[in-house]
């Protein structure tokens, strides 16, 4: 379609307004005037209907990011659910528990503060916009553009097209943004993000393949006096099997409101494998089913966490591009955190950013300096010493809690450095493989949703606040939608009818035959397809701006 474009001219473009790029504006605004400098033009664009609307996590906050970024975070109203007053971890066996005598070093959350992640971006947004920065919700970007092996800003994308990209009388081309430098800062596999690995091959050149886990969450209202506010406790086990990774999690967050959740890894040998089914079945152990029976549901998502650590970790820079936040895997493996350290990203990419401007070079020469602040930073430090948690798990459960001990005693190395890893969806068995791996067809639990205490995906999807206009093109690309009915319905029975945790793929009668069929309306923007499919014909693209998920206390 050729398609005449507004174009728009900023020297710095973040895309994401999350806590990455929240605190870049942040710290941009506060460099420029600390040091008594014309204010650069800033647009920083959020794909979401409002700032935070898009941002999930359990979530426990280390407030060391925060603390640096805006010192006096409390007394200007950060909204901390509680302090962490009690911490615990827990073996769970199918129907019983083993309370760890010790907290291992790696999970002390004392110190912390038990948040609502989106909540505490709205705020922070709000913080940014009192410097005088706006954030521009709705606006979402659909591709980097690229000249001369140089990144100069984005296409946002088209509105008001039908299902067939056909021009409905709405129809308003997306723009052509001109940035001196694009920081991305798109959150957990981010689309641009994705394009630039894509095209600018270097990035990714001395990185191992990333690895991820699907978290799903349920914020309840439980009776009083069944947890306390700032009590965090950790699970492993139950319901995952001893060799795939993953584990639970229960925060008292006040007024007796609890987060609960459990994350999967996505590198499992089962092609079955239901992180939303996994959830639903540890609300049923007694640990968690004590605290949330007679309560009730207020609030669901879902969304994937990059868990490989420092190894992963891409290039952070390129002429006129800086990567923050989850789009660059600043999270800490050991922990699960990455907030604190998405935080501290913005602000080497802020301080690198002012000092481009200064020099009037966005090049790779001045944007390096990224890497060098990192490299001399605490986020360095905790991301190192965590380098080879999650690989320390490849043989399962128990080698890998064995290999995490071995990690504290050697500052983080273990018993071995760097191991290399597939990428996730190369873990998959077809059915057959799986039946000689463990002698067993692949399965998944098979419970019965009263929608009142166990939910079903389209019951959770609903409180989730997800919205989308039907009437415009699939933002779930098939490339090859006869793969799906054929090859991957034969050997692996179509995972992303389990994997996804909306319901957005089922495989449907089709006169004597049953084929796959997409609501794309239902997705919560959780990225599981595009990282888990087995034959990565699965892209997920930005849909039009202003939809998906619409968090609230999450
Ligand atoms: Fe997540 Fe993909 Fe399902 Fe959307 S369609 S909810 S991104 S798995």
């Amino acid at each position: 379609m050729d398609i005449e474009r507004e174009i728009l001219e900023t020297d710095i473009l973040i895309v994401g307004a999350g806590p990455a790029g929240l605190a870049t504006a942040y710290k941009i605004a506060k460099l420029v005037e600390a040091q008594s400098l014309e204010m650069p033009e800033i647009l920083l664009i959020d794909k979401a209907a409002y700032a935070g609307a898009h941002s999930l996590s359990g979530a426990v906050m280390n407030p060391r990011g925060i603390a640096e970024l805006i010192p006096d975070f409390k007394e200007l109203g950060a909204p901390l659910e509680a302090e962490v007053t009690a911490d615990s971890m827990h073996y769970l066996f199918k129907n019983s528990s083993l309370k760890f005598p010790f907290m291992p070093p790696s999970l002390h959350n004392h110190g912390n503060y038990v948040i609502s992640l989106n909540k505490f971006t709205t705020w922070l947004a709000e913080q940014v916009e009192a410097l005088g920065i706006d954030v521009y919700a709705g606006l979402a970007g659909y591709e980097l553009i690229i000249a001369d092996g140089k990144v100069t800003g984005i296409q946002t994308v088209d509105m008001g097209l039908d299902k067939e990209g056909e021009k409905r009388s709405n129809f308003e081309p997306g723009s052509i943004i001109q940035a001196k430098v694009t920081i991305l800062c798109e959150g957990v596999h981010g689309s641009l993000t994705r394009h630039a690995f894509e095209k600018i091959t270097e990035l990714l050149e001395n990185s191992i393949p990333q690895t991820y886990l699907t978290g799903v969450k349920e914020v309840w209202e439980v009776p009083e006096g069944r947890i306390n506010a700032g009590d965090v406790i950790h699970t492993i086990g139950y319901p995952q099997p001893l060799n795939e990774y993953g584990g639970g999690w229960i925060y008292g967050m006040g007024e007796n409101k609890v987060s609960v959740g459990f994350a999967v890894g996505l590198n499992s040998p089962n092609p079955m494998n239901d992180p939303h089914m996994k959830f639903q079945q540890y609300k049923m152990h007694p640990v968690v089913k004590k605290i949330l029976e007679g309560g009730s549901m207020l609030h669901y998502g879902a969304k994937t966490m990059p868990d490989n650590g420092y190894y992963s970790m891409p290039k952070l820079y390129h002429d006129g591009l800086m990567l923050c936040g989850d789009s660059a895997g600043f999270l800490n493996p050991a922990k699960l955190k990455g907030v604190h350290l998405a935080i501290k990203s913005g602000i080497m990419a802020a301080e690198t950013a002012v000092e481009a401007l200064q020099a009037d070079d966005f090049s790779q020469k001045t944007l390096a300096g990224y890497k060098t602040k990192f490299d001399n930073s605490w986020a360095k430090t905790e991301m190192y010493q965590s380098r080879n948690f999650h690989a320390g798990f490849k043989s399962g459960l128990i080698p890998g809690m064995i290999h995490a001990s071995i990690q504290m005693l050697t500052g983080g190395g273990g018993l071995f450095d760097r191991k290399e890893s597939k990428r996730d969806h190369e873990y998959m068995l077809t059915k057959d493989e799986y039946m000689q791996e463990f002698g067993v067809e692949p399965s998944k639990a098979s419970l019965k949703f009263d929608n009142e205490y166990l939910f079903d995906k389209l019951t959770n999807v609903y409180k989730s606040g997800t919205m989308h206009e039907e009437e415009q093109p699939s933002h779930l690309q098939i490339t090859d939608f006869d793969i799906c009915n054929t090859k991957c319905k034969e050997e692996y029975g179509n995972p992303c009818q389990h994997f996804c945790p909306a319901q957005v793929y089922e495989m449907v009668e089709d006169g004597a035959d049953t084929k796959l069929q997409l609501t794309p309306s239902n997705c919560v923007h959780c990225k599981t397809c595009d990282i888990a499919d087995p034959y990565q014909v699965i892209r997920w693209v930005t849909p039009q701006g202003g939809e998906g998920p619409n968090y609230t206390n999450c």
